[in-house]
């Protein structure tokens, strides 16, 4: 809730508001807005007859951080030493501090102000007195304050007045209480993802989502995403799309018209969003989305087909799988295998790190479940902007060129071999191959190669069962590009990772809302990067695949197959829209597209010369034969 503005049938519709395509689909429902976590306190002025209302929140809320902090406290009393364990003991005393309590008072009773804002205000003058002390150990003490007022915002977060049908959690973890408690270098710790609980369709809006958060909310029925910050390669958006979820992101300042309640249209197709909109714009979404879910229908009605070019051509599509469920809806789409399991989720959002015991489990059910078809598992790619909570990783200034995947493997190898050996004893059950995320070295390949091999070993001594793994290498780091004639040598394949080769090659964080349009795959930079790749593949006679997002988007698709791309890894969702879009050009076709492409200056140059060529012919599946009237850029985002 942002403002204290009238019930949502007085304000006026808003809209559109633009953002980018993130996923699919038109949604419409009620909005939950969720500011949780994003940095933005909801200030409200209040009544005289609300203030008993609000010191009750402010009261529940002291309960509610103290509870959670006693239950931090049982649970790590016993393995953390006596001077850490005082600073649990130190928050609960100030949480209990009469001075604050006065303070928070005085603002709510005073001078109006909701809790959340009271408690801002309490906290930030303490913070300011003791910033302005001398004495060096007693002004550090401003950061402790600052802790206790953040877990009384996440302990009011969650009890959100006059909006029933909804309950928001954002339970305490160990990992939350940070460097402090932890010891050691300053580590970067995940946010612990929302736990959104809602009892009927809704659209979450908030300023962002972690892929954590996004997965989280996979049992609730969320029917669509806004947010104001992300990409369509953002995780959030990989994730949306992968729960067929219809998601508008980077829409910025959205929050600043939308209330928790609020009817809204988000429209996944168009990257649009209208807030409170009128009947008749209502009356056109449901029938815009209408039209897409046939479409959809009847693109899939073809998914047992084989996919073929125009001129008979075998292209293999594939499906991109973030939770282990997808594996199963990846096969009813009609996919011939899967081009990537982005393992790391089995990290994120968990208290405790995955045993390679489950890890082999899972593993094992989704070779079974795909066999005779390939399971391509990517080791984790944890780092960037996926954080998990049992694998620490340091604080940088630019966590994607950090210690993200690979690095984070190698610096952590018993974590590492763990699920080596997991893979390997899967692969006793299927066709498992084993991919490398964010191979920027020899080095690093070498690296994993002697620790297949000892993970080969420990199994063998045991005398546990496990199957030989073909090692592959996400071409995603343009040394990695530059260097695939050396790569080929020693990989078994190669994997195209379009999303960060465009972030590393171009240097635009791929969460950059501000960068986006920018950050183009039809740039000549990385058609010349791929063109590389797959040319060094196919000279050593390894299979070269893509599995970023322009595997996904019908244009750019066209591209890769003109430059030898055989196999394409995507999100389940998307394959059938792919399929057709494949049946309806021949090699020859998209080759002469690929060659003059190769040699255009721009990426605007590029998208003409691709979409001059064939944007008519695939009219109905891009969805510009329904925009009517026009909306302004970016209609459909660079992938
Ligand atoms: C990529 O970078 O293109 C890719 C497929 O991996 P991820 O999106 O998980 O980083
Ligand atoms: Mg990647």
């Amino acid at each position: 809730m942002s403002s204290d503005s009238p019930p949502s049938s007085e304000l006026p519709s808003v809209g559109p508001l633009y953002g980018i395509a993130g996923s699919p689909g038109v949604a419409i429902a009620t909005a939950l807005v969720l500011e949780a976590g994003t940095g933005r306190i909801p200030r409200r002025s209040v009544l005289k007859e609300e203030h008993e209302g609000e010191l009750a929140r402010y009261a529940d809320a002291v309960e509610d951080a103290q509870a959670q902090i006693a239950e931090v406290h049982a649970r790590v009393a016993s393995n953390l030493p006596a001077e850490h364990l005082k600073i649990l003991e130190a928050y609960q005393m100030m949480l209990a501090d009469p001075t604050l309590a006065g303070a928070v008072k005085h603002e709510i009773i005073d001078k109006g102000r909701n809790a959340e804002w009271a408690v801002e205000v309490a906290i930030q003058n303490m913070v300011r007195e003791f910033d302005s002390v001398d004495d060096a150990y007693l002004r550090e003490r401003k950061h402790d304050v600052a802790f206790v007022g953040d877990r009384l915002q996440r302990a009011l977060s969650a009890n959100i007045p006059s909006i029933p049908s909804f309950r928001l959690s954002k339970p305490l973890a160990v990992e939350d209480l940070g460097p402090r408690i932890s010891g050691g270098p300053r580590m970067r710790r995940p946010t612990p993802p929302l736990g959104v609980r809602v009892a009927q369709p809704t659209i979450i809006v908030a300023h962002d989502l972690s892929p954590a958060d996004t997965a989280a909310m996979i049992r609730e029925p969320i029917v669509g995403f806004i947010t104001e910050v992300g990409t369509r390669t953002s995780h959030t958006s990989i994730m949306a799309r992968a729960l067929e979820i219809p998601a508008v992101v980077g829409v910025s300042g959205v929050l600043e018209h939308v209330r928790t309640g609020d009817t809204i249209i988000v429209d996944g197709i168009r990257g649009e969003v209208h807030i409170r909109p009128s009947r008749e714009l209502l009356e056109r979404a449901r029938v815009r989305g209408d039209k897409h879910s046939s479409r959809t229908q009847l693109l899939r009605m073809r998914l047992r087909e084989p996919t073929t070019l125009a001129c008979g051509t075998p292209v293999n599509l594939l499906a991109n799988v973030e939770l282990p469920h997808e594996a199963l809806l990846a096969m009813e789409h009609g996919a011939e295998g899967i081009g990537l399991y982005r393992t790391e989720f089995l990290y994120i959002d968990k208290k405790e790190l995955p045993t390679e015991d489950e890890q082999f489990e899972l593993y094992r059910t989704i070779a079974q479940m795909v066999n005779p078809r390939p399971v391509t598992l990517r080791t984790f790619d944890l780092g960037g902007d996926k954080m998990a909570n049992n694998v620490s990783v340091p604080e940088e200034m630019n966590p994607a060129l950090g210690t993200r995947a690979i690095r984070l493997a190698l610096r952590e190898p018993d974590i590492f071999r763990a699920q080596l050996r997991a893979m390997l004893r899967a692969a006793a059950f299927g066709d498992i191959r084993v991919m490398i995320p964010m191979v920027s070295s020899l080095t690093e390949l070498r690296a994993v190669r002697a620790l297949v091999a000892r993970a080969e070993r420990e199994l063998d001594d045991k005398g546990v069962a496990r199957g030989a793994v073909p090692i592959g290498v996400m071409i995603e780091v343009p040394a990695a590009a530059i260097c695939a004639d050396l790569f080929a040598r020693e990989a078994d394949f190669f994997s195209l990772g379009t999303n960060d080769l465009v972030q590393y090659a171009l240097a635009i964080d791929r969460g950059s809302h501000e960068l986006a349009r920018l950050a183009s795959p039809f740039d000549p930079s990385i058609l010349r990067l791929i063109n590389m790749t797959v040319r060094a593949g196919h000279a050593n006679d390894i299979p070269v695949s893509v599995c970023g997002a322009m595997a996904s988007d019908p244009l750019a698709v066209l591209l890769l197959i003109g430059m030898g791309i055989r196999d394409l890894s995507m999100e389940a969702a998307a394959i059938a829209e792919i399929k057709e879009t494949l049946r309806r050009v021949t090699a020859d076709e998209c080759e002469a597209l690929a060659a003059e492409c190769l040699q255009l200056g721009t990426a605007a140059e590029v998208e003409l010369a691709v979409a001059e060529g064939f944007a008519t012919r695939l009219s109905d599946i891009l969805g510009s034969d329904e925009l009517t009237p026009p909306p302004p850029p970016p209609r459909r985002s660079p992938v």
